[in-house]
């Protein structure tokens, strides 16, 4: 990954910028906002700049967002192997485990006197005892190592962790902003803006239906795919996500939101089937973070080819939660 990708959210960017300038970096930052905003994007960006051996964090410099993508510490990290950064993510059903937080918190304790990052995402997956050990960590963290938490549902998370953040809101971006950070990308500004109308100002999510789209062999044989009997739920995987036929939790959840975003991108203008489309996608929503807490990555695959072929959507909120084999 470049370290000069255009992320937009400017106002956030300077606002941390004039921060690490002065030396005033929080022991942690929430980054909050909706799936496809680019949470991930600025944890990226913030972790370069906090490691890079060159950036002017701390001596009063501005632009300090930019790291010099030269230093060993930015080749490290460009290869995707820093020792001062430490990522968790949730292994399937179980969520992020204290015992892998403890695990972590060791081997950053070995670099004690370096800047260090902790990435969490998404932190809502947090087990509850590894959410009760951050909240003692942060209580008193250690010298040196930033927290970086990213969350779609913040308000999933333990009010006292949040209050020992520092909280990032991130909305979604308006249009020039979003054309800018579609512009790096090789799609054309006529499909940019029908993305923009489609899914907001979100560029992650307009990304990820774009590439649905082109998978499918563009917009109109995608609609097809959505409005057709799905003869195998299983194949909405290679409908949604190149991922060569995996079809583990990760990826499921991931090709049910882009779905979810894909039928609310296809929605009528107006009529009654505008607010159809804004239910079903509502209930992939329910469907995906189902599948990611805990629900059987087969059930929801076939709960949402029903989400997508259902006519009465009130005979199917009754049998939803059975499909999930949650009722
Ligand atoms: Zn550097």
């Amino acid at each position: 990954m470049s370290f000069d990708e255009v992320l937009g959210h400017e106002a956030i960017r300077q606002c941390l910028s004039r921060a690490f300038g002065r030396d005033r970096i929080s022991h942690a930052y929430l980054l909050a906002g909706s799936e496809g905003i680019g949470k991930g994007l600025l944890a990226r960006q913030l972790t370069e700049t906090l490691l890079c051996s060159r950036s002017p964090v701390g001596t009063g410099v501005a632009g300090v967002m930019n790291p010099c993508g030269e230093c060993s510490s930015c080749q490290a990290l460009a290869s995707g192997n820093h020792a001062a950064l430490q990522s968790l993510s949730p292994v399937e059903s179980r969520g992020i485990e204290v015992a892998a937080l403890r695990e972590m918190m060791r081997s950053l304790s070995l670099r004690s006197g370096d800047r260090r990052v902790v990435v969490i995402d998404p932190a809502e997956r947090l087990a509850e005892p590894a959410a009760n050990a951050l909240l003692k960590i942060l209580e008193e963290p250690p010298a040196g190592v930033v927290f970086l938490l990213i969350s779609h549902r913040p308000a999933q998370l333990l009010s006292t962790i949040i209050s020992r953040c520092q909280r990032v809101n991130m909305g979604p971006l308006l249009l020039e902003p979003f054309l800018q950070v579609l512009a790096t990308h090789p799609i054309d500004e006529s499909t940019c803006r029908w993305l923009f109308a489609a899914v907001g100002g979100r560029p992650g999510a307009a990304i990820g239906l774009h590439q649905a789209m082109e998978r499918c062999g563009g917009e109109e044989a995608l609609r097809q795919i959505l409005h057709s009997p799905i003869r195998d739920p299983r194949d909405l995987v290679a409908v949604a996500m190149d991922e060569g036929g995996k079809s583990d939790r990760q990826t499921v959840r991931a090709t049910i939101r882009i779905l979810a975003d894909a039928i609310w991108a296809y929605r009528p203008a107006d009529g009654p089937g505008r607010w159809q489309a804004a239910e079903k996608a509502t209930l992939l929503s329910h469907v995906a973070r189902h599948v990611e807490r805990s629900g059987s990555v087969d059930l929801g695959l076939e709960a949402t080819a029903m989400v997508l072929s259902a006519s009465d959507l009130g005979a199917l909120r009754m049998r939803l939660p059975r499909s999930l084999g949650v009722a």
